[in-house]
């Protein structure tokens, strides 16, 4: 059964352009509530233990780079099917291939700089939305 969490961020380059109203608008247009939500900027320790699936990938130095470069926001997202329904939200990692209507495609600068992270299994969602809150920062 599908769960009904997922986790997402608003990366450095949406922050920086100034979209993060944009984009949370068009995240509860979707649907989406919000259980918890924070403004943040990551330590590089937080990012390489965040992307460490990503560990021997070329650009993993340079994802790391990027994701401290800036404040991020960190938020746990609720709706029917969230994992699904958010990387649909979202749209492609290249926003070049990223369908209309989409957040990538209205607000990625790149597909390294690409405007919000989604969570890609419901397993996933629950051990970054635990690496990011705590339990008393979660609303019912
Ligand atoms: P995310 O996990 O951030 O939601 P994703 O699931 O669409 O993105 P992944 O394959 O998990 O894509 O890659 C994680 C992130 O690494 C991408 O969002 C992007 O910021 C960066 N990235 C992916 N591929 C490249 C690449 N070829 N060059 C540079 N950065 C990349
Ligand atoms: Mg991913």
């Amino acid at each position: 059964m599908a769960g009904n969490r997922t986790f997402t961020m608003i990366k450095p380059d949406a922050v920086e352009s100034g979209n993060i109203g944009n984009i949370l608008q068009m995240i509860t247009d979707a649907g989406f509530a919000i259980k918890a939500m924070k403004y943040t900027q990551l330590s590089e320790e937080q990012a390489k233990k965040f992307y460490e699936v990503h560990a021997e990938r070329p650009f993993y130095q340079e994802l790391v780079d990027y994701m401290i470069s800036g404040p991020i926001v960190a938020a746990i997202l609720e709706k029917e099917n969230a994992v699904a329904d958010f990387r649909t939200l979202i749209g492609s990692t290249d926003p070049s291939e990223a369908a209309e209507g989409t957040i990538r495609k209205k607000y990625a600068e790149s597909k390294a700089k690409n405007a919000v992270h989604g969570s890609d299994s419901d397993e996933n969602a629950a051990i970054e939305g635990e690496f990011h809150f705590d339990s008393t920062e979660v609303v019912a």
